[in-house]
């Protein structure tokens, strides 16, 4: 039986090519994420196991021997009765998470040798577990708060979300996002080159990295944002938001910064604004428009969440964030019929 050692140390997509050549080397490396390289049953967690062999080749199937429940690892992830190779999804993985726009399933299609339609079905499960967000976790420090409206047909059309008193700002065919973000608390040090005797360089320490979160919503008035801004931001923090009515109020549980947008102000005198997050959605609005065209309203929170996961990890080299999209690929798997809506 050929014994394959997971590797693991590949930096770029041209590396992981010829250190994962096969599938074999595909599954050890996932049993090495999920797994640390100990199988482990996903009935009783027992780590005693039997190596079950077809045809006296030994390919990933495991026993348990506490509960005799057969296993593989790909048991309860998005790989699960796939019957896509591994590598080609490890392909599809790290492009996805790597190019910062996405990559649509006409390119991956062309790229794969799969027909559109898988490669579709492909990304909407690596999409899901990218996207997996932590609901518990609140934001603090400082939070700045906007919301968004995105996808629409009329890319022509004037796109201005800001027009005065407009029914919640809403437009017909547009979708609102509320958009929440943390921002990063950083300081630039002093310290000896490493190599270099009697030379400073000048380095960043983050103490806190910059975390967005977005949530679809059924429209931008204060009744629907404002419980989602109380779960997701730790009383007495400082959050900054524009004008708009709806967020009238944060004041009694946070430190509320209000930016006049209509008075063209974008940063008060304290330094407060809501530029980075105008900086996501504008992010967020040119991977609609250049790759996946159309948004569709169903769909945009898992877009939203996507692109979310590739901001707050944009400091990780594309290794570690791959490496992160596995972790995250035990996720409850969405089904073919749970995706196009029907029961
Ligand atoms: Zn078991």
């Amino acid at each position: 039986m050929k014994e394959i050692v997971a590797v693991s140390n590949f930096n770029t997509f041209f590396e992981m090519l010829s250190a994962l050549p096969d599938d074999t080397a595909c599954r050890l490396y996932l049993e090495q994420i999920l797994w640390n390289g100990i199988p482990t049953c996903p009935i009783c967690q027992c780590k005693e196991h039997y190596k079950l062999t077809t045809k006296g080749e030994f390919k990933g199937q495991y026993k348990c021997k506490d509960c005799k429940k057969r296993y593989t690892v790909a048991i309860g992830t998005i790989f699960e009765g796939s019957h896509i190779p591994y590598r080609k999804w490890f392909i599809a993985i790290f492009l996805f998470q790597a190019h910062k726009k996405g990559i649509s399933s006409l390119q991956l299609h062309r790229d794969l040798g799969l027909t559109q339609k898988t490669c579709w079905f492909m990304l909407h499960r690596i999409r899901k577990v990218m996207g997996v967000t932590d609901e518990e976790a609140q934001m603090d420090g400082t939070v700045q708060l906007d919301e968004s409206f995105v996808g629409g047909k009329n890319k022509n059309r004037h796109h201005d979300k800001k027009v005065p008193h407009s029914q919640g700002r809403a437009f017909i065919d547009k979708t609102p996002v509320l958009g929440m973000l943390q921002q990063p608390v950083k300081e630039v040090i002093e310290r000896p080159h490493k190599v270099i005797p009697g030379k400073i360089v000048k380095e960043t320490i983050y103490h806190k990295t910059a975390v967005v979160k977005c949530k679809v919503v059924p429209n931008t008035q204060g009744e629907t944002l404002k419980p989602i801004i109380n779960k997701h931001v730790k009383d007495g923090s400082i959050v900054v938001s524009d004008e708009w009515m709806a967020y009238h109020g944060l004041n009694a549980k946070y430190d509320h910064r209000v930016i006049d947008h209509r008075a063209k102000q974008y940063v008060d005198q304290a330094g407060n604004t809501t530029n980075d997050l105008e900086g996501f959605w504008t992010w967020l609005k040119r991977s609609n428009m250049g790759i996946y065209h159309v948004m569709s309203r169903k769909h945009l929170q898992a877009y939203a969440n996507e692109n979310a996961f590739r901001y707050n990890n944009f400091r990780l080299k594309d290794k570690p964030r791959f490496d992160l999209t596995l972790q995250q690929s035990n996720t409850p798997r969405l089904t073919y019929k749970q995706l196009i809506g029907k029961k």
